[in-house]
């Protein structure tokens, strides 16, 4: 396959190339390449070629939730958002806290052969809290990394325990950071709009209290540590001060975090309920600055899908989360590209390189001899997000009617096309 004419992002800069994939990987890049005989070309005129997107946090709800999503619906989705390969969070039915269900994961999306899916095991049995989970059968088995997300592990000596093993096989905990007796059963940011809805908050402090704790636990050890979607402007400044005393911390946010505030949530849509919740434009200022500054280091989905019965509820009772793969890059681009705030090989690193680094997976990169997971986009495209039209199973997404930029035109997976299909 010969990809012509595309503007190719590279670590360090932008340029015109056309780029040969043969056997899985990227064999020649060069300013211009001739077609060989019965080679399909793919004319990139006016696209952008990305290495192929990494989204390091996604619910894929297989086994036990495959009424809100499956591994299939949810790598077509992920395909289709231009990901080449996700990361899945272990909190299925049952938990995927040993090899049996991690290796479960990875025969199933080999079957489904869209986007490469890499699983993440649990901290703790059943993500119970109590015990830990067999780490070094499951990094045999496959995981990635481990993490209990969806709930945070209470006891602090358990999580240094966590770390210390994890560290010595190689592998990172990825932290959901929420100390569930200050949340303590709230459903929106703690503030203006939560007194005024009536909703009761959670405080900032459940989110930055845990986040301290982490990088507390990390820097004793000296091990590296990853936080999870990060939506607090003080979490962004206790992670940048560790940062800057040589914790070894790497951090997350989603799009929701740097393009919304929580005024959206007045309006009382169940698919704004997300955990951590939406913050204030003073969160939102600090999220951007710390994607600028280094601070942040991805940018990840936290795709929570869920079925429609989960959210035709009162907001009280309603599931946390949004169903993000196919609007993630569209939000990247709009709200960090095209702002300025990001360049693109900037928007790169933290779309794919940095997540392939911290988990150690393939891909991150465009050169010769690297893998061939690559993202073909018109970053000058405009579109409307239309949640009913998604593939994903969950439509809850709170963001329909928001016009974006950047579409993503094809998907390319160890050299084949998965996306369009
Ligand atoms: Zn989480």
């Amino acid at each position: 396959m010969l990809i012509q004419n595309g503007s190719v992002i590279f670590p360090d800069r932008v340029e015109k190339k056309d780029v040969r994939v043969a056997d899985g990987k990227i064999e020649k890049i060069a300013d211009r390449l001739a077609p060989e005989k019965g080679e399909r070309v793919i004319d990139a005129s006016g696209l952008h070629v990305f290495p192929g997107l990494i989204d390091m946090h996604v619910h894929l709800r297989e086994p036990g939730f495959e009424y809100k999503e499956d591994i299939e619906s949810g790598s077509r989705a992920a395909v289709k958002g231009g990901f080449t390969q996700i990361c899945c969070m272990p909190n299925t039915s049952p938990v995927a806290d040993n090899k049996v269900v991690i290796s479960y994961i990875r025969h199933r999306a080999e079957e489904v052969d869209l986007c490469k899916v890499r699983p993440v095991g649990a901290i703790t049995k059943g993500e119970a809290g109590e015990q830990l989970a067999d780490i070094g059968e499951m990094k045999k088995a496959g995981a990635v990394a481990i993490s209990d997300d969806g709930t945070a592990v209470k006891s602090s000596r358990l999580m240094r325990l966590a770390m210390e093993y994890a560290s010595g096989f190689g592998i990172r905990c990825l932290c959901h950071c929420e100390d569930k007796e200050l949340s303590d059963g709230g459903v929106v940011n703690e503030g203006y709009n939560s007194t005024l809805a009536g909703l009761k908050g959670i405080p900032r402090a459940a989110e930055d209290v845990s986040i301290a704790r982490e990088l507390c636990l990390a820097e004793s050890l000296g091990v590296p540590v990853h936080i999870c979607h990060v939506s607090t402007f003080s979490g962004v400044r206790l992670i940048r001060d560790a940062k800057r005393a040589g914790v070894k911390v790497t951090a997350e946010t989603c799009p929701h975090y740097f393009a919304a505030t929580d005024d959206i949530v007045t309006g009382f849509d169940t698919n704004t309920k997300v955990n951590p919740p939406i913050r204030e434009e003073k969160d939102r200022q600090a999220i951007l600055e710390g994607l600028k500054d280094g601070t942040i280091d991805c940018i990840v989905t936290d795709h929570a899908p869920h079925h429609k019965n989960d959210k035709n509820v009162e907001y009280n009772l309603a599931a946390f989360g949004i169903s993000g793969l196919e609007t993630s890059f569209g939000f990247a681009v709009t709200y960090l590209y095209k702002t300025g705030i990001l360049t693109l090989p900037e928007l790169a690193a933290k779309m794919s390189a940095n997540p392939a680094t911290i988990l150690g997976l393939e891909g991150g990169r465009i050169g010769e001899g690297a893998v061939a997971d690559l993202t073909i986009a018109d970053l000058g495209e405009e579109w409307t997000v239309d949640p009913a039209a998604f593939v994903s199973k969950g439509k809850n997404n709170p963001f329909g009617g928001r016009k974006l930029s950047g579409a993503v035109k094809y998907t390319i997976v160890s050299g084949a096309v998965k996306y369009p299909f």
